[in-house]
């Protein structure tokens, strides 16, 4: 175990590394932005939380200045229709994200008259909020002394400290030590110029450190701060770390998705709120069952009667628990109507996840 100086000394050396960096992220305000006068906006932080969880920061700035663009305050992201919610999200996968986002929105207005609470305990409260993003939020935006812990996090205090306990039953070990690290941080006041101990710096630093610098593999341990710090880097075995129990081998579903155009609009439907892609929008299809049933099967759930035909090849959509096998039936056939139909130059506007619109790619290429 390391003693509290070493601790301080660690916090202090990952501050001026943070320091140093040139890297930012538009919704982040560096310490040389807040000497600048720059405040920070608890509204663009949450935003930029809830879309980074699962997905890159790349993939996620995209979308933030779209809802940025759109709906510039929290009021106006709680007024806004939860289809439109759900539009602007589609392509970011993990749906629930921006259901939560929208109720979450209209709580804060409903309330907390339009303000973010300032505390972790409180933030762990709304809908959307778990326990990173709630410490990450309070220590980048309140100056909270939170202990921001995710799975980047995770790896780096797992070789620092080289534990041999197997995620996921490490989980509170390695919280228990980042927290003791975080709390060194707390004590020392730090000493990075006139910089001095904001948790905010610390948790994005530490973030920074994980996701850049302590990768899965090949971790740049040339360039780590916390280089003379680290057990595993002394013993030469860093990628060994974090251990984990064996993933069991990703299942797989089948399903079939029927597309009908008509008069240029093709038949949608939504999903329900609950489960996988609850409120998206989707072709309408069969159940995804374990096993790949026969086309009979299949074509009894089709929407209507017809002349349906599979178009060659499945696609393959890879979600977090199953692999599903996805086949696309076309028809030649009329109705009077279909619950929503769909015009297929503005499908930009509906909330179609990137599974649908693989599907319909697929079919509108025939
Ligand atoms: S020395 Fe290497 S393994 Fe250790 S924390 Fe730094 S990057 Fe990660």
């Amino acid at each position: 175990m390391k003693t509290s100086q070493q601790l301080q000394a660690m916090c202090g050396e990952l501050l001026d590394w943070y320091v140093q960096q040139d890297r930012t992220l538009p919704w982040r305000i560096r310490p040389e932005d807040r000497a600048a006068g720059r405040a920070v906006d608890p509204y663009k932080v949450w935003l930029s939380e809830i879309m980074c969880q699962q997905t890159t920061t790349n993939a996620a700035a995209a979308y933030w200045y779209k809802f940025l663009d759109k709906w510039p305050g929290v009021q106006d992201l709680a007024a806004a229709p939860r289809d439109d919610i759900m539009g602007a999200w589609a392509g970011l996968g993990y749906y629930a994200r921006a259901r939560n986002l929208h109720k979450c929105a209209q709580i804060i207005c409903a309330d907390y008259n339009g303000v973010f609470p300032k505390t972790e305990a409180e933030l762990l409260k709304l809908p959307g909020i778990g326990p990173y993003s709630a410490a990450a939020i309070a220590a980048i935006c309140y100056k909270e002394a939170s202990n921001v812990v995710d799975g980047n996090v995770e790896r780096v205090i797992s070789r620092i400290f080289r534990v041999q306990e197997k995620l996921p039953k490490a989980k509170p070990v390695l919280r228990n030590l980042a927290a003791t690290l975080a709390g060194a941080f707390s004590h020392s006041g730090s000493h990075v110029g006139s910089y001095l101990g904001h948790p905010g710096d610390y948790a994005q630093g530490l973030m920074d450190l994980g996701a850049h610098i302590c990768k899965p593999k090949n971790p740049k341990c040339n360039l780590c701060p916390w280089q003379g710090h680290c057990l595993a880097f002394a013993t030469g075995d860093p990628e060994n770390y974090p251990k984990r129990k064996p993933k069991p081998e990703r299942p797989s579903r089948y399903g079939a998705v029927f597309y009908v155009e008509q008069d240029g609009y093709i038949w949608l439907r939504r999903r329900p709120d609950k489960g996988l892609l609850g409120g998206m929008m989707e072709l309408p299809g069969t159940d995804w069952s374990v096993g790949k049933p026969n086309v009979e099967t299949w074509l009894s759930q089709a929407p209507l009667k017809g002349d349906w035909q599979p178009i060659e090849g499945e696609i393959v959509h890879v979600f977090t628990h199953f692999t599903l096998y996805l086949t696309v039936f076309t028809a030649q056939v009329r109705s009077s109507g279909f619950a929503i139909s769909a015009d297929v130059n503005r499908l930009d506007d509906y909330a179609l996840p990137s599974l649908m619109r693989k599907a319909i790619a697929k079919a509108a290429r025939l």
